[in-house]
């Protein structure tokens, strides 16, 4: 490896030997960008790798209150601002019990490549807290929300920081937390937070932009290697926001969807997902998706009993990994490839180990890299930031057609750069060249800062 990328990496894993997550993230990066690092003397001199990985601020706070029995709860938050060199930062918000430092920094870490990758003037940031919104009732919610953002909102801005949701923050999330941001501020900042309900500033297509961004992007990929969609068998992780919209534009080029989950287990159904009844479990009843089985007792229920998802033991030619991250382990890559898996399409932030990525591309496996793939989401977010701006709105199909066009974009530059790197079919390492290049010459441009 290029003695200054061993270099960075080695100071690194120094000074954040206890973030794995993270860690994993940069050296995924790093590594792949040999060849435009060996092309550019100067990145040293400038100390671009080492300014790549440290973020401008990270910003930790206590966040008191009160749940339905009247105790009193201590939870913690986060916003990584990351980087700011092409715009304000912009990412999500993670309401899990497993956040912490590492995880946020991964995820803040990744969004800046992201965002680089959608062409769109936006910076890369992520915030959350260890906070578990499942069980909790609507007020709870709304009283964890409203604490949250007494605190965060001094960090944001439209102009400056522009969270949004992720695992566990989704429509009602953001409605609380911009009801609070709005009060506090005693302005109308629409462009603060983006997934807003549309009844007030938010973007039509918002929420299916993940989903169906994905899927235009491993549509492009199959394409690309003379395949497409329709007559193929298809399993999707996850059964949140990011699943169901990939689901539902994956049937509609006539794939069939035969598997998803949650974080207890996985259904199979043959005949094919019901996907109205995912979305009455998951986004009306906030119930789990074995309950899927009381209408559908054909199906087949497989608990999940350990880090292998049971997901990925199920014969399909596309997966998708929605979930989470580090879900796609070695063993199921092995599994996934001995059952003849075609393409796997990131819907979720890093879901494949590094292991099961090099695992995939050694046996011939596309792979639509996360921060390509699924990047349509934070595009549709500046969509709605734009929109906000100009006080207007764009239907549902002007939006759709936005995203289908920043997704083929985001494809092609994956595969030039691949292409001019000697790494043709590799898109993971595409989307790390396109990106990269395009932040260091940001960042070259604006001086030391
Ligand atoms: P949701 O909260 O809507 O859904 C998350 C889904 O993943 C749920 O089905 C959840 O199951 C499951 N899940 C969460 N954690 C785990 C875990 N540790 N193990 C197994 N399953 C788990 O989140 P989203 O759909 O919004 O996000 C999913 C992924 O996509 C994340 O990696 C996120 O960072 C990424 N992403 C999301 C974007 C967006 O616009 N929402 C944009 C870009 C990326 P359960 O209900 O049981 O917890």
């Amino acid at each position: 490896m290029n003695d200054y990328i061993s270099k960075v990496l080695e100071q690194t894993k120094k000074k954040n030997s206890h973030e794995p997550e993270y860690l994993q993230a940069v050296k995924e990066v790093l590594c792949s960008v040999e060849h435009l690092v060996e092309k550019h003397p100067e990145y040293e001199k400038l100390a671009i790798l080492e300014r790549m990985v440290e973020p401008e601020r990270i910003i930790t706070f206590r966040v008191p209150w009160v749940n339905d029995k009247g105790e009193v709860v201590v939870n913690r938050g986060f916003r990584v601002q990351f980087s700011s060199l092409i715009g304000p930062y912009k990412g999500g918000l993670r309401f899990h019990p497993t956040v912490n430092q590492s995880i946020m920094k991964f995820l803040g870490f990744e969004q800046i490549f992201k965002n680089a990758l959608t062409g769109l003037p936006i910076g890369g940031g992520k915030g959350g807290s260890d906070f578990d919104p499942k069980g909790k009732s609507d007020n709870e919610i709304m009283r964890f929300c409203q604490s949250f953002m007494t605190e965060l909102y001094r960090h944001i801005g439209q102009d400056v920081d522009v969270p949004a949701g992720d695992i566990g923050v989704g429509g009602r999330e953001i409605g609380y937390l911009f009801g609070q941001y709005k009060r506090i501020r005693n302005a109308y900042e629409g462009g603060v937070l983006t997934g807003k309900d549309i009844c007030y500033g938010g973007s039509l297509a918002r929420k299916e932009a993940t989903g169906y961004g994905l899927i235009f992007y491993v549509r492009e990929m199959l394409n690309a290697h003379a395949s497409c969609f329709k007559g193929k068998t298809v399993t999707i992780s996850g059964s949140g926001n990011v699943a169901i919209y990939a689901c539902e534009k994956a049937t509609s080029y006539g794939a069939k969807v035969v598997a998803m989950s949650d974080s207890n287990g996985c259904i199979y159904d043959k005949n094919g997902i019901d996907l109205d009844l995912i979305k009455q479990i998951k986004e009306v009843q906030r119930g789990r998706i074995k309950e899927y089985l009381n209408a559908h007792p054909d199906a087949e229920y497989m608990e999940k009993t350990s880090d292998d998802s049971p997901i990925w033991t199920i014969k399909a030619d596309i997966a998708l990994p929605c979930a989470t991250q580090n879900e796609v382990t070695l063993n199921s890559a092995k599994k996934l490839v001995e059952n003849g898996v075609i393409a796997v399409g990131e819907g979720a932030n890093m879901p494949c180990t590094q292991e099961a990525t090099d695992y995939f591309l050694a046996n011939g496996v596309l792979v639509a890299p996360a921060k390509a793939a699924n990047a349509g989401g934070v595009a549709t977010s500046a969509i709605e930031m734009s929109q906000n701006s100009m006080r207007y709105y764009y239907t549902f199909e002007e939006v759709e057609a936005k995203l289908e066009k920043i997704m083929v974009n985001i494809f092609n530059a994956c595969k030039e750069n691949a292409e001019k790197y000697d790494c043709a079919g590799n898109y993971v390492a595409g989307a790390n060249l396109a990106a990269f290049e395009k932040l260091a010459n940001a960042m070259k441009a604006q001086g030391v800062v």
